[in-house]
This record gives C-alpha cells, sequence and structure tokens, in this order.
C-alpha cells in the first residue's frame, strides 16, 4: 500500500499547487478587473468633462478628420454656421457654409496638408455676427496629423468697438498709428494712410502688419533714433518720445513731430503720431529773420506796447541814442523828448498816428546826456487780433548829416545866385560900352565905312545885344527864387488873362486862337510864378508854329487831387520824343539862331524853376508836326 499513498500524496500535491496557482491568478485577475474599473471610471469622467465642455463653450468647435468630414462639433458652431447632428460623417468642403470666409477651403486644405495654423475674421452672412474663425491641425498624441480644428470666436463686440476706435482716430488731423509690444503696426488712421499714399508710401512700409521698427531702419539714418525711441518705449525704458524731422518733398518744405506714447508703458504697445509742423517751423524761422532784420536794420527802431513803455529797441537805436536797451526799456519813449517841440506838436503826432495807424515827419530828439538831433521818424501802429493797438513802432533815421548838407547846399546856392545876379549887372555895363562905341566908330567914319566894314560892325553889335539878351535871361533865371515866395489864393483865368493880355501883340500878329477851360478853378501859389510859366508856354505855342497855319491854344485847367492842372497845348511843329528831356535844361534850343523867331533857350528851364518853387511839376507831350501839350501843376487852394 506505500506505493498507493505515495501515488494519493502525489496527486494530492498536484492538486493542491494548481489550486494554489489558480488562486493567485485568480487574485491578479481581480486585482485587474479593479484597475481596469477605476481606469473606465477615470475615462467616463474624462468623456463626460469634454462633453460637458463642449456643450457650455461659447466657442465654436468643429472638429475634422484627415479628409474633411465632421467628426464632431460644439452647440456653438451648430448656432453660428447651422450645422445639425446629420451632418456628421459629410465633408465639410460639401456643405454650403453660410460664412463669408471666401478662401476656407483652401485654407483647410492647407492645414490638413501639414501647413501652419490660418486665423481669418470672416463674417455670418445670416446675423451679420463678426467671427474670429482659426483653422488648426488636430494632432494625436503621437503627433501625428489627423485631422483639423476649426475654432469660431465670436468677435462682433469687439470689432465694433474697434470700429469706434478707428472712427475716434480718423477724427484726429495727426497721423496716428498704434503698434504692439513688438513694433507691429496694428492700426492706423485715415491721416496717416492719405499721408503715405499722398507721398507715394509702400504700404509694406506703412501698413498693418507691418513692424514699424524695421520700416524705421529702412527709411535711413535720420529715422534710426526714431526706431530707438520707439523700442525704449516699448521696453518701458523711457515714458514717452518725441522728435521733430525734417521731411521734405521736391516741392515742399515740410516738417514733422514724432510722438511715441506708451499703452500700458509699452506692454500693450504705444500709439505713434505725427504731426506737421511745417506752419510752426516757418513761423520760427519768419521770426528768426525778423529778429535778424530789427537787430541788424541800419534804421533806430524802438517798439512800445499799448501802455506806451519801451518793450525793445535795436543796436541801432542804442548807437544813435546813446541808451543802452536796458536803461530804456520799461520806460516811456518821452526819454528820448528833446524840448524843442511843444506839446501840441506831440499831441497831433500821437492823435494822427492812432487815427491812420501811421505818422511820418522830422522830429528833434534827444540823445542820452541831453544832446538834441533831427530824426526822420516813422511812428506805426500795431493792432491785435481784437483790432486794437497792442504796440507802436517807431523807427527812425538821424537827419544831422542831411540837414547840415542841406544848410551847405542852400547857403551855396545863395551865394551862386547872388554871384549870377551881380555877375549879370556887372557884364551888362561893358556891354552896353561896346555896343555904344561900335555904334560911335560907324558914325565917325561916315561915308568912309565899306560895305565890308558896316557888315562887320553889324555883326559885332548884334554879337553885343544877344550877349544882353543871354544875361538878361540869366538873370530872369537867377531871380526866380529869390526871396519868399508870395502865396495867395487866385483863380486860373485871373492869371491866363493877365499873360494874354501882355503877350496881346504877339496874339495879333499871329492870329493866334486862345480857348481857356477850368479857368474858374482857384489856386493857392505865388501868382507871379504863375504867370511867369503861363507866359513863357504861351508865347512858345504861338512861336513854334509852322508859318502857314493859324496858332490854335487851348488852355484847360483841371484838379488832381490837391493839385491844379494846367495843360497849354499848341497845335505847332511838335517836339521829338528824344528832345522832351534836353528842351528844360538852360541854353537849349532845337533850333538855328533865326528859326522861328529866335530865342536864348531859357524859358522852359525858367518854367520849370518856377513850377517846382510852387510845389508842381512840369511835363511835356508832343507829336512831331502835329502839336506839343505842356502841363504843369500847381496847388490848389484849400476849400473854405
Ligand atoms: P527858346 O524859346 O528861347 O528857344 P525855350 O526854353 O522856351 O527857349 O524852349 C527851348 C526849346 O524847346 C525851343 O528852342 C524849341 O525848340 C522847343 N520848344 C519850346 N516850346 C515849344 C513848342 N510849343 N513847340 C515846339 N517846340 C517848342
Amino acid at each position: 500500500m506505500p506505493s498507493l499513498a505515495k501515488g494519493k500524496s502525489s496527486r494530492e500535491e498536484l492538486a493542491e499547487n494548481l489550486n494554489e496557482e489558480l488562486r493567485s491568478a485568480n487574485e491578479q485577475l481581480q486585482n485587474l478587473n479593479e484597475e481596469l474599473t477605476v481606469k473606465v471610471e477615470e475615462l467616463t469622467r474624462l468623456n463626460d468633462d469634454l462633453d460637458n465642455l463642449i456643450a457650455a463653450t461659447d466657442i465654436g468647435t468643429l472638429f475634422l478628420d484627415l479628409s474633411g468630414r465632421i467628426r464632431r462639433f460644439t452647440p456653438a458652431v451648430a448656432r453660428s454656421i447651422a450645422l445639425t447632428e446629420a451632418d456628421i460623417g459629410r465633408r465639410v468642403f460639401d456643405l454650403k457654409l453660410c460664412l463669408d470666409y471666401p478662401t476656407f477651403d483652401d485654407d483647410l486644405y492647407a492645414v490638413l496638408a501639414g501647413g501652419l495654423p490660418v486665423e481669418q475674421e470672416a463674417s455670418i452672412a445670416a446675423d451679420g455676427r463678426v467671427m474670429m474663425v482659426r483653422i488648426h491641425p488636430y494632432r494625436r498624441a503621437d503627433r501625428a496629423l489627423a485631422g483639423a480644428v476649426v475654432t469660431f470666436v465670436d468677435v462682433t463686440r469687439l470689432t465694433a468697438a474697434e470700429r469706434r476706435l478707428q472712427v475716434y482716430i480718423n477724427s484726429l488731423p495727426h497721423q496716428v498709428a498704434v503698434v504692439d509690444h513688438a513694433g507691429i503696426i496694428r492700426l492706423t488712421n485715415a491721416a496717416w494712410k492719405r499721408f503715405a499714399a499722398d507721398n507715394g508710401g509702400r504700404p509694406d512700409r506703412t501698413g498693418t502688419g507691418v513692424d514699424y521698427l524695421d520700416s524705421c531702419v529702412a527709411a535711413g539714418a535720420s529715422a534710426a533714433a526714431a526706431a530707438d525711441g520707439l523700442r525704449a518705449v516699448l521696453r518701458g525704458e523711457r515714458e514717452s518720445f518725441t522728435c521733430e524731422y525734417p521731411c521734405h518733398s521736391p516741392t515742399e518744405f515740410r516738417w514733422f513731430l514724432m510722438n511715441v506714447a506708451p499703452v500700458e508703458g509699452g506692454i500693450g504697445g504705444a500709439v505713434i503720431s505725427h504731426i506737421n509742423i511745417t506752419d510752426r517751423k516757418r513761423g520760427e524761422e519768419d521770426l528768426r529773420l525778423a529778429a535778424s532784420v530789427f537787430e541788424n536794420s541800419g534804421e533806430s527802431i524802438v517798439i512800445a506796447d499799448e501802455a506806451e513803455r519801451i518793450v525793445s529797441v535795436n543796436r541801432a537805436f542804442s548807437e544813435l541814442t546813446g541808451f543802452a536797451a536796458a536803461e530804456v526799456i520799461g520806460r516811456s519813449p518821452r526819454v528820448l523828448l528833446s524840448g524843442r517841440h511843444d506839446g501840441g506838436f506831440y499831441r497831433d503826432l500821437i492823435e494822427s498816428t492812432r487815427d491812420t495807424g501811421l505818422w511820418r515827419g522830422e522830429v528833434w530828439c534827444r540823445r542820452k546826456g541831453g544832446k538834441s538831433f533831427p530824426v526822420w521818424m516813422t511812428i506805426s501802429l500795431v493792432r491785435g487780433e481784437d483790432g486794437r493797438m497792442s504796440h507802436l513802432v517807431g523807427v527812425f533815421s538821424d537827419l544831422s548829416g542831411r540837414k547840415a548838407a542841406e544848410q551847405r547846399l542852400l547857403e551855396s546856392n545863395a551865394e551862386l545866385e547872388q554871384f549870377a545876379y551881380v555877375a549879370s549887372h556887372d557884364l551888362r555895363e561893358p556891354l552896353r560900352m561896346v555896343a555904344s562905341y561900335l555904334g560911335m566908330i560907324e558914325r565917325k567914319l561916315g561915308p568912309a565905312v565899306t560895305p565890308d566894314l558896316k557888315e562887320y560892325l553889324g555883326y559885332a553889335v548884334d554879337g553885343a545885344r544877344r550877349m544882353d539878351a543871354l544875361i538878361l535871361d540869366l538873370l530872369e533865371y537867377s531871380r526866380v527864387g529869390r526871396g519868399a515866395p508870395h502865396t495867395r489864393r487866385f483863380a486860373l483865368a485871373e492869371v491866363i488873362a493877365r499873360a494874354s493880355g501882355n503877350l496881346k501883340v504877339a496874339i495879333e500878329e499871329s492870329g493866334a486862337e486862345l480857348f481857356v477851360a477850368g479857368g474858374d478853378l482857384i489856386a493857392e501859389a505865388d501868382g507871379e510864378d504863375c504867370l511867369r510859366v503861363l507866359q513863357n508856354l504861351i508865347a512858345n505855342a504861338i512861336k513854334y508854329c509852322p508859318p502857314d497855319r493859324q496858332p490854335g491854344i487851348s488852355i484847360s485847367c483841371r484838379s488832381e487831387g490837391e493839385m491844379i492842372a494846367v495843360s497849354v497845348a499848341d497845335n505847332g511843329i511838335g517836339i521829338p520824343d528824344s528832345q522832351f528831356d534836353r528842351i528844360f535844361r538852360m541854353f537849349q534850343r532845337l533850333h538855328g539862331r533865326q528859326e522861328y523867331g529866335g530865342g536864348t533857350g531859357i524859358g522852359l528851364a525858367i518854367c520849370k524853376k518856377s513850377v517846382e518853387r510852387m510845389g508842381g511839376t512840369l511835363r511835356v507831350a508832343s507829336t512831331v508836326g502835329m502839336g506839343s501839350t505842356f502841363t504843369f501843376t500847381l496847388p490848389a487852394a484849400a476849400a473854405v
């Protein structure tokens, strides 16, 4: 039986071993089962989370496989682009999405082919909402491409805000761009775009999406400083940055001011503005110029404010008056009064300046130290924008030198006149002697005078006579202007009548006809000067007439502002234009000694001198063969 016992024990042992192994396998299975249950629970929870996330999210999401078939989508997508459960499994390319995104299919193909993500704003045709559509590759855990995820984010409110911002910045006259933290242009206003367009600007340098820092660098060395400034603001190293820079075009002188203001200390980017400051620059330039003209002017300039306090004087002022600027600024211009004029003079000066805005005249001023000197002064009134006086500007120059020269001239003229007068007188005496002794010689010789000798004696006497006539004319010329003029009021008709009366014989002999117009005008001048002029002009009108023509003389008087113009027109031989100047010079005749009744050529010189003494002018107009018109002016009498 041992063998039997032994065999039993082996079977038992085997059974026990098997039993043990089974128990252990069972335990392992139990453990595995428990682990699996936990994993399934975890997965279920994750799936629930995902389902809840998908149901709850407002971001529309579309999961597509590699062929573009819809695997699943969030309810938000269904709302946005009208998808239904029935669309699951259909290719998105075959659906007609109600989305204004013309390149959607191309962009999706590109991503499904392994391309980079694409982002695009698109509006929904049905309700006008604006979506930010992003097509992103879908990758499995092993990074293998398995399709695409398309998300739809409603940016309607955001774009409305952006539009409002655009409207605000468009209303700014300056050129404005907003850049992000990296210096990329995100927004530009209308002025910015206009400026870029007007200047042939390239959108790749100034449009949205462009790196402004790169653009600055590309614009050249001068813009590099602007790039540095912008960079410093974006990094938060500077609170702001400004710079003025010239930007001249071929036809225009232009200056700009660039300003960079950070958004959230630079983290949010910056606002860049360019302001056209050309007018200001030009104004500054003009001011600099005006200041230079003011300072370097040869004329003395003094500027007083409305309270009549000196606010500014130039260098010439200090040199002429001896007052340094600091000594007179803040003081009244009265510091310059010489005391040579009475109160009435200054009152008139001030009133005239206030009434007409301008006063000009000669004034005596005082130098520092008390010495007075004459100046020619122009005072002009400057008005502010409100039309009231803001400043008085006095510009003056020293007349001392001119006065002295004038005085010297007056004295030498007087001496000359005196000399001419005396010389003429003294010359006539020996002339008379020559003429009378020639007559005596002729008488003494009696019948012994040969015809030749008689002729020679005749020439000598004629010469002496002509010389006498010349001396008389010279005397007459020197007499004009001697002594003060006898100014009086007279009607022109009165002087015309006297002149024609004096010329009665010549008028009758020549058969001349005189016509007078405007003779009732009243002049205020020296009547003798006027008579001399008229008489000379009428005499010439009779004299310079062709022998076969009856002289017709028309005298007309008319008002010319504060003057009266008197014209003496004839129908005589006329004068060539080239001789207009010459005929007014002394002893200048255009004809032979015997022609047109002879003459010394001094008449018109006397006329000119007389007219100028009356404060008028003398001119001629003529057509050869047709006649001449001499016109002179003299002061009209003031109305009483
Ligand atoms: P005079 O008559 O003694 O020669 P004037 O000085 O009066 O001197 O004139 C100068 C010149 O001007 C004259 O010689 C004449 O040639 C010219 N002249 C003057 N008046 C007239 C006129 N009315 N018509 C043409 N020529 C004139």
